[in-house]
């Protein structure tokens, strides 16, 4: 006879009030969301779908008209949920148009500061906040558990984001950011340790450091403290396994950060994320950018001679007004020249209040897309030829979800399904996929 099921006594658990968090926009967004993230679960709530939340948070963006467009889209769909949640909106466009963005639906609240969006939600779900737990001292202790180790981070991300920089103090003609961010701003570095002996708490093995201009980083009270020595300290006061850098200027690329990458050995990611924009010195003036392409050149030279191997990325704009063919020509053929591992597109969409809106020259948008689809292609052959470069090569993977996880040089990489998510594996690239998927064996 099948025995009956266990009974249970008393009254079920009260369900913890559910909070959807929407991201639009970039890496930056997404860590200030995941710290959220962490305030509403230690107050009790939970994160949950959109269709189940008691409250959504908007993190918008408005780096370009599109990004804009979608934040409203966002909003107006979260405002109008059956359920009506509380909608606290927050990001850039909750910076530069919080107006408008209140009057998109009834019951919307804009909240620009953001280290307030928790306890606006907190606030209005009747929870009480709660201050974290302090990291312990020492990292290695908290992390020689096993269960520790295999611990998820909150949000179940696996290579947590750590933003230590906000704002910026440049005005490229196609920006809106620093206008929405503000000043060039950093965490102390006393916070950072902190931030990063808390993630290896929670089990993360790859912490990114984060920033809107991250090469900026300073702490003055550190003695002019600047990223290669933030990265020293980081490395001789943690036992992080890995850090990588988020995007970066070009001009941040300095001899003094490739050499402390250099001798951190595999502890930094050998991947940097240099955003050149354009490959033509025309174009960059007239998008104000602070750097020409001989700078950028030698900044690749530097890097490659000091991390043999290593992976660069970068982002790129087509269709810039006034961006001739000519000038795309000499803009594809730096790229190709570059041999950039990682390239990301972007045909430049208008973005009202800034300087490039309103220059002569606007690039009709078949031509744009035309210069948009043969980028594409270039970034799509140049990785494939890094990737086909490291067959054979060792690599350290963090195995991200069961069979898949992320190379040093940001690759994808095929695993062993049976490796536990959020371990460290170090691996030998056996092949490559047509996607440019690296195949691997363990080692
Ligand atoms: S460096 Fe230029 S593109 Fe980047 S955030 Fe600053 S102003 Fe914007």
């Amino acid at each position: 006879m099948t025995p009956a099921p266990p009974t249970t006594s008393g009254p079920a658990p009260a369900r913890r009030p559910g909070v959807a968090l929407v991201n639009l926009g970039c890496r930056v967004n997404r860590v200030e969301l995941d710290l959220m993230a962490s305030e509403l679960e230690r107050a009790g709530a939970e994160v949950v779908g959109e269709r189940e939340a008691a409250a959504v948070v908007v993190n918008t963006c408005a780096v370009t008209g599109e990004a804009e467009a979608k934040t409203r889209k966002a909003v107006r769909r979260v405002a109008t949920l059956p359920q009506r949640p509380l909608v606290v909106a927050t990001g850039c466009v909750a910076n530069l148009f919080s107006d408008e963005l209140e009057a998109l639906a009834p019951g919307v609240v804009v909240e620009r500061d953001k280290a307030r969006v928790a306890a606006r939600v907190i606030e209005g779900l009747g929870l009480v906040p709660q201050a974290p737990a302090p990291a312990g001292d020492d990292p290695a202790e908290a992390c020689a558990s096993p269960a520790h180790r295999d611990a998820p981070t909150p949000t179940g991300r696996t290579r947590p984001g750590i933003k230590i920089q906000d704002g910026c103090d440049n005005r490229c003609t196609y920006c809106i950011v620093w206008r929405a961010r503000g000043r060039a701003r950093s965490l102390a570095a006393d916070e950072v340790l902190l931030a990063v002996r808390e993630a290896r708490a929670r089990g993360a093995r790859e912490v990114v450091l984060t920033g809107i201009n991250l090469g900026s980083y300073r702490d003055a009270a550190a003695g002019d403290l600047a990223l290669p020595g933030l990265l020293d300290l980081l490395l001789e006061r943690t036992d992080v396994e890995r850090i990588r850098l988020s995007s970066i200027e070009p001009p941040d690329v300095t001899p003094e950060l490739c050499a402390v990458m250099a001798a951190a050995g595999e502890r930094v990611a050998p991947f940097l994320h240099v955003c050149l924009q354009s490959g033509c010195d025309e174009t960059l003036r007239r998008m104000a950018r602070v750097y020409r392409t001989d700078l950028f050149r030698h900044v690749a030279a530097t890097a490659r001679e000091a991390v043999p191997g290593i992976a660069l990325g970068t982002d790129l704009i087509v269709g810039f007004p006034g961006e001739t063919d000519a000038e795309f020509e000499a803009s594809l053929a730096f790229c190709r020249e570059m041999r950039f591992a990682r390239m990301h597109v972007f045909r430049y969409s208008r973005r009202p209040g800034t300087p490039a809106a309103t220059m002569p020259g606007q690039v009709p948008a078949p031509v744009s897309a035309e210069r948009g689809r043969r980028a594409r292609e270039l970034a799509d052959e140049m990785r494939l030829a890094q990737a086909r470069s490291l067959v054979g090569e060792k690599d350290l993977v963090v195995v991200q979800s069961p069979g898949r996880g992320v190379s040093g040089g940001l690759f994808d990489a095929a695993v062993d399904p049976a490796l536990p998510v959020d371990s460290l594996v170090r691996v030998r690239v056996t092949g490559v996929r047509g996607d440019a998927t690296l195949e691997t064996e363990p080692l």
